[in-house]
């Protein structure tokens, strides 16, 4: 009975996972129809239609952004949990942040201890998870600046810490942070923590923001280890 329950529940994870997915891209592909429409019409101007070209290549930008906030890493089926060697996903992580940072004059600073530490879980959902943070992290460095991954151990937790030197937050914008649509992005989708936080508390895990404005962030998110 217990297995039946898990399994109901992960299915339910995974149709709302889908379900967002599509609620989300269905508004930038009805735009691009819209457009595409118009875009066939004989008397158009070539202003005009250089401008509904524009539009809908954002709306295509804006789509697949969203796809690669919630899928990127996060395959919606079937979460398959396993032991998951908590470096081993930071490595991961940097890896694929790297150029990125790069290109916004960010490095990637990494503080990892001796000791192997390993938590249960599905690790395409934490390195999910932890992308969207870091790119979040970088995007608050317009000019540069550190971006520090630190791994350690308190008592039975593991505590990955994603610290930047960026913009900052005021504690109302904290407070905003995981709400769907927040974003003070030009082209943000506002999903990014959203996605991230809900994939934390899945994992039973907590996470805590601290941030001072002009100064940066810093992201702690604690799960249990596995011992
Ligand atoms: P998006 O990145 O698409 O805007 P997110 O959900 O990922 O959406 O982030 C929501 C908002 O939270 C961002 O627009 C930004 O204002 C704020 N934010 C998130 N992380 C940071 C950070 N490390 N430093 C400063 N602001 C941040
Ligand atoms: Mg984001």
């Amino acid at each position: 009975l217990r297995e039946e329950i898990m399994k109901s529940e992960k299915i339910k994870i995974v149709s709302e996972i889908a379900a967002s997915v599509a609620h989300e891209v269905r508004n930038p592909l009805t735009s691009v129809r819209g457009f595409i429409q118009l875009m066939g019409k004989d008397d158009l101007s070539k202003e005009n239609r250089r401008y509904y070209q524009k539009i809908c290549l954002d709306e295509l930008d804006r789509a697949q952004q969203i796809i690669s906030d919630y899928l990127t890493f996060a395959k919606p089926d079937p979460e398959k949990i396993e032991e998951i060697h908590v470096a081993q996903e930071i490595d991961y992580v940097t890896n694929v942040l790297i150029s990125y940072a790069n290109y916004q004059n960010v490095q990637i600073i990494k503080q990892m201890p001796e000791e192997q530490l390993y938590i249960l879980g599905d690790k395409f959902k934490l390195r999910q998870a932890l992308i969207n943070i870091g790119k979040n992290s970088i995007e608050a460095m317009p000019d540069g600046g550190h971006l520090t991954f630190t791994l350690r151990k308190i008592n039975k937790y593991v505590l990955i810490s994603i610290a930047d030197t960026g913009v900052g937050m005021t504690a109302e914008q904290i407070n905003r942070l995981g709400t769907p649509y927040y974003s003070t992005k030009d082209k943000g989708t506002g999903l990014g923590t959203m996605v991230s936080f809900s994939i934390i508390r899945k994992m039973h895990g907590k996470i805590e923001v601290t941030s001072e404005k002009g100064k940066g962030t810093t992201h702690e998110i604690s799960l249990e280890m596995m011992v």
